[in-house]
């Protein structure tokens, strides 16, 4: 199978130089020349096998012979070994017809753990293949950081950098990266927001002389093999519910859309979704990009759910490019305008595609933290306030047929403060996070600047 740019103007490569590359040279993002499908028989032979099974069916439709088969089975088996839930993504039920996805039993205790862990090993093995090393430079708004810095930490062929927005992320999410020991991990606190540090990622990677000298690549959710990593949950817990003889619905707690696009990729490969709601914080671009028709950027406001404070969603292109029938020029035009303007006019038919599938719903502060609270006192369950702003946004969803699986994309123990605030209590920390608090941190600060950062990268790699 060969990938594309989401903007038309690079030349199609194969599934490892998509995954090694992150971002296509003329800044679009790849995604797959056709969308692989399966047949309901095969989505029906997924009940009952284990995460990592389906994780293998699901991938080597986008891996393509490109890795064997049993390789590859093998990565999947290890990664999802690291997950201390033997059901990896466990579904449990809080309403009538809601039931929430786990994704958080992973090594840094967020769902950027179910890719990462994968994606970490497909890099080492194609790497080691190719006698080759790369440079990961990450920007993360809290959770990307530390599951990369779990993933890639002590891994021969890797450098790895991790950009975080100077305080604006939990001590438990910087800790996750910033307590690493190894001589392959560098951290930054970047003077600026999210958007900032995602904004000098992609000048980084669009930089060729910088990209040859170091090897640089990208693990953020602009990487394909992050999104199909991430489609495999939508399949293994639609299943348990009865797809594809019944659709389900989602609620996802949204920021760079990531996951939301991955439910999209589900969908085209013949699972049964019949919405998916994108829920957004106060940084609600994409709920007012799915209610209006406009893709317009507010400024960032700091929430309780700071890994969705983010005000440009990058995997949004990926929907566009599909939803303007993949006219890259087209998406190549309106991104460029949209890094200019901050704004762009959604098609009428291009909307009406996205309407299909997304429905977008912002939900407060102070409806986040009723939502933790409720739940904590009709169910017993604490959740963090990424979920909370999906579980609120399933709670006001009105005349859904079909069952709806709610991500909880992080353990209320990344975000202590925010929980002990609203129900007077601590969650408890699960064992792997117990040791962070009293370990010392190694970062360094720079600004926001393009120019401090490449030199940055630069002296890391030697260069
Ligand atoms: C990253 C993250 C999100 C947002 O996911 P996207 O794929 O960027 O939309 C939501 N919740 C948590 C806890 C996260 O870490």
């Amino acid at each position: 199978m060969r990938y594309i740019s989401t903007r038309g103007a690079s030349p199609a490569v194969g599934f490892v130089d998509a995954v090694l590359a992150g971002l296509a040279p003329d800044g679009g993002l790849y995604v797959p020349e056709t969308w692989p499908a399966f047949t309901q028989g095969e989505i029906a032979a997924f009940a009952g096998r284990s995460y990592a099974h389906v994780a293998t069916e699901v991938v080597a439709r986008f891996v393509d012979g490109e890795i064997p088969h049993d390789v590859l089975s093998d990565m999947c088996e290890a990664a999802y070994a690291t997950f201390t839930h033997p059901a990896v993504v466990p579904l449990t039920q809080i309403a009538p017809g809601g039931f929430i996805a786990e994704l958080f039993h992973g090594p840094s205790l967020a769902f950027k753990d179910v890719a990462m862990q994968l994606l970490a090993r497909l890099s080492d093995h194609v790497l080691a293949l190719g006698n080759r090393t790369q440079t990961i430079l990450c920007a993360t708004s809290g959770d990307t950081g530390g599951a990369a810095v779990e993933a890639f930490r002590g891994r021969a062929n890797t450098r790895i950098v991790a950009m975080f927005p100077d305080g604006r992320i939990s001590e438990v999410q910087r800790r996750f990266m910033t307590t690493a020991t190894e001589d392959n991990v560098r951290c930054v606190a970047v003077d600026g927001t999210f958007d900032d540090c995602q904004a000098i990622l992609k000048t980084a990677l669009s930089d060729e002389g910088l990209k040859q000298a170091v090897g640089l690549s990208a693990v953020n959710s602009i990487n394909f093999a992050r999104i199909v990593a991430q489609s495999v949950y939508y399949f293994t817990t639609a299943v348990a519910l009865g797809a594809p003889y019944r659709p389900v619905a989602f609620s996802v707690p949204s920021g760079n859309f990531g996951d939301g696009f991955a439910g999209y990729v589900a969908k085209t490969m013949g699972l049964p979704i019949s919405t998916i709601l994108v829920a957004t914080n106060a940084n609600d671009i994409l709920a007012r990009a799915f209610q209006t028709g406009r893709y317009t950027r507010g400024s960032v406001q700091a929430t309780q759910s700071p890994a969705m404070d983010i005000q440009s969603a990058s995997n949004f292109e990926r929907l566009y490019f599909e939803a303007v029938q993949r006219d890259g020029l087209e998406t190549g035009r309106a991104f460029a305008s949209f890094l200019e303007a901050g704004a762009i006019d959604i098609p009428p038919q291009a909307l009406a595609h996205m309407r299909e599938t997304f429905q977008g719903m912002m939900i407060s502060e102070g409806e986040t933290s009723r939502t933790i609270l409720a739940t904590f006192n009709e169910t017993g369950g604490i959740i963090d306030p990424h979920t909370a702003v999906a579980v609120c946004a399933f709670q006001r969803m009105r005349n859904l047929a079909a069952p709806v699986i709610i991500l909880s994309t992080a353990s209320p123990a990344k975000f202590p403060e925010a929980v002990l605030d609203v129900i007077g209590e601590t969650p408890v920390v699960p064992r792997k996070a117990r040791g962070l608090a009293g370990k010392p941190e190694r970062f360094d600060h720079l600004p926001a600047d393009m120019a401090a950062i490449k030199a940055y990268v630069l002296a890391f790699a030697g260069k």
